[in-house]
């Protein structure tokens, strides 16, 4: 997966096109990600212990993989990476810049 946690990335599709965010989560198996503050869904609580009133709250729904891009700083854009050896370690680099995402 080119996405991993507690990355920065760009939305490119849906309702929160344009919109950046911290990766909290990353699905592999359904190649999702949920991203903090995208793709919010209102959600009604049931009534229950930890939460006598129950109610309604927004939470992050999970995004496909495909629709999103990394952010790099430099570049100050969604990016392609390359994944690259760097030693014994593959790290990932931005394919405008040349810059290592994992240090
Ligand atoms: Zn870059």
């Amino acid at each position: 997966m080119k996405i991993r946690r507690n990355d920065i990335v760009v939305v490119l599709r849906g309702r929160d096109q344009g919109k950046q965010g911290k990766v909290l989560q990353v699905l592999v198996e359904e190649r999702r990600a949920v991203v903090e503050g995208v793709n919010l869904v209102t959600k009604h609580l049931r009534k229950s212990q930890d939460n006598p009133k129950g109610g309604i709250i927004k939470k992050e729904a999970p995004l496909a993989v495909a629709n999103l891009k990394l952010f790099c700083a430099a570049c100050k854009k969604g990016v392609r990476v390359a994944r690259v050896l760097e030693g014994a370690k593959r790290v990932r680099k931005c394919k405008g810049c040349g810059q290592v995402f994992d240090s």
